[in-house]
């Protein structure tokens, strides 16, 4: 499996150099989202990582996910957003869907390179996701979803939707059933595309369900299973978020690490001077802390340990704060160079930052890792 991964890794490192990083600038400064590389990253397998080895997948190997997300994030996060999102949507299926739905579902997704969202969040639900109010009301065989999810990513281009929706109001965690949602279903729209501060290239837009109609084969799992469901690809997905960060964070070291040996001041660049020394070795001391955090997490996961929410948590947690800091620091290494567009480094400190936001913000995460710690 090692050998496996390195692979992975080699294949990821080059994509990323050769097609990925040449078009980063323009993706951001345009915000046109790249189907160009969503065909490239079907052509090497990327947007079925997670589907069964059948459908040129890992089996769920959450390891190997992580390192495709992280070496396309050095170069561009809006980028690795489409492999992170894709995962993300696929996970219900996994995870609650019969054999029948995992087959006919992984078949569209690595034959047609068909991406998919995870339409979750609503207006009442963000943090408290228990607090979603779309509904899906039973009628006969079929059921009828209303309702209102707010910045799901790859909403209006994904073909395929996992939605959470309440169906037995009346019974507490088991209120929850997942489906899976078809683009061109009557009663499925989009609101406006988002304008965001970074990953200007992904998109996100609400999801609007108004008398939706699904069959009963659009249900994932038992009705009752969405809480669950959702839950559990949260857990997993979160260490893929910290990948992310990891990703984010590196590229933003490299390039202020160049920077530093060729900018000169006072005689010599400014990486003889060990306040600019200090502030790498800061940078890369938690770049590295939250890589060896990420690839516990996920080894964890893959190894089908118990309990993984409390280290799950963790390494999102810690990734994304290293982003965010990481990040900034490389725009204050660059000085005036860094808070102008011409450099990298201000777009990966805009991109950090929403890794602190979602997939639970991190006041969430800091919550769930107290409530592990704590419980009796
Ligand atoms: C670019 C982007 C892409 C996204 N993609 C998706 C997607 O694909 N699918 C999807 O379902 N969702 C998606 N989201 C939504 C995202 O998961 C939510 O924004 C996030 O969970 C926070 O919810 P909220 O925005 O409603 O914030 P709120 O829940 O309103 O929280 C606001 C602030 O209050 C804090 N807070 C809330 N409750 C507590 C508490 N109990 N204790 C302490 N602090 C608290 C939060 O941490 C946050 O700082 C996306 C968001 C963004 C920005």
């Amino acid at each position: 499996m090692e050998k496996e991964r390195q692979m992975i890794r080699t294949v990821a490192e080059k994509t990323a150099q050769r097609i990925v990083q040449p078009r980063a600038a323009k993706i951001d400064a345009t915000g046109e989202f790249p189907w160009d590389l969503v065909e490239a990253f079907g052509k090497q397998g990327f947007l079925s990582l997670l589907l069964p080895e059948q459908f040129g997948g890992t089996n769920g190997d959450l390891t190997s996910f992580c390192i495709v997300v992280e070496e396309i994030a050095k170069v561009c996060g809006s980028s690795s957003l489409i492999i992170l999102a894709q995962g993300v949507g696929t996970l219900p299926i996994l995870l609650g869907g019969s054999p029948s739905q995992k087959d006919f579902y992984s078949t569209e997704i690595s034959e047609k390179n068909s991406l998919t969202a995870f339409a979750l969040s609503d207006e009442e639900g963000g943090a408290e996701i228990s607090s979603i109010k779309t509904e899906a009301e039973k009628q006969g065989e079929d059921y009828l979803i209303n309702g209102h999810k707010c910045f799901v990513t790859h909403a209006s281009i994904a073909k395929f939707y996992s939605v959470f929706a309440v169906t037995r109001p009346e019974r507490g965690a088991e209120r929850i059933s997942a489906f899976v949602v078809e683009e061109g279903t009557p009663g499925l729209s989009f609101g406006p595309r988002e304008e965001k501060i970074g990953m200007r290239g992904s998109v996100a837009t609400d999801v609007i369900f108004k008398n939706c109609r699904v069959f009963q084969e659009n249900l994932l799992g038992e009705e009752g299973e969405g809480w669950k469901i959702a839950m559990d690809a949260i857990n997993l997905s979160r260490p893929a978020m910290g990948a992310q960060a990891v990703g984010i964070a590196q590229g933003a070291l490299d390039f202020a690490i160049h920077y530093a040996n060729e900018r000169i001041q006072f005689g010599k660049p400014i990486s003889s001077f060990q306040a600019i020394q200090f502030m790498i070795a800061d940078m890369a001391t938690q770049v590295e802390a939250a890589r060896e955090l990420v690839y516990q997490a996920a080894a964890q996961i893959d190894a089908k340990i118990e309990d993984t929410e409390k280290l799950s948590a963790i390494s999102k947690y810690f990734a994304s704060e290293t982003a965010i800091k990481v990040t900034t620091d490389a725009v204050q290494i660059l000085g005036g160079y860094g808070y102008m567009k011409d450099y990298p480094v201000e777009r990966m400190m805009r991109d950090a930052k929403v890794t602190q936001i979602y997939e639970g913000a991190n006041q969430i995460q800091r919550w769930l890792i107290a409530q592990q710690l704590l419980k009796r």
